[in-house]
């Protein structure tokens, strides 16, 4: 059997009616819960609200070109990139949240 690659983000339940989705995050610390909702972006891209469950933490990611992502977590005004835009980055490159 071929060895899997490390699964960094996964999509537990794609957006209900109301857009809501929740995605797991996996690294190193265990594996986080996302709740994510989308909405929309008046910059373009696409616009998410994401919600880290059993935390206070919300933050605003947008997805457009890669240089134009954005988030407000402190990796990302740290570093210009974090799990949260490269997460929701795979989940759309991979076509699990069509718009
Ligand atoms: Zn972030």
């Amino acid at each position: 059997m071929a060895p899997q690659p490390p699964r960094v983000i996964r999509l537990v339940r794609p957006p209900d009616e109301f857009g809501v989705g929740v995605f797991a995050i996996t690294s190193k610390k265990g594996v986080q819960f996302y709740v994510f909702k989308e909405i929309p972006s008046e910059i373009g891209g696409r616009g998410f609200v994401v919600h880290r469950l059993g935390l206070a933490d919300v933050y605003h990611v947008r997805i457009a070109e890669p240089a134009e992502s954005s988030c407000e977590c402190l990796g990302f005004l740290r570093h210009g990139r974090c799990k949260h835009v490269q997460g929701l980055a795979a989940l759309i490159g991979h076509g699990m949240l069509p718009e």
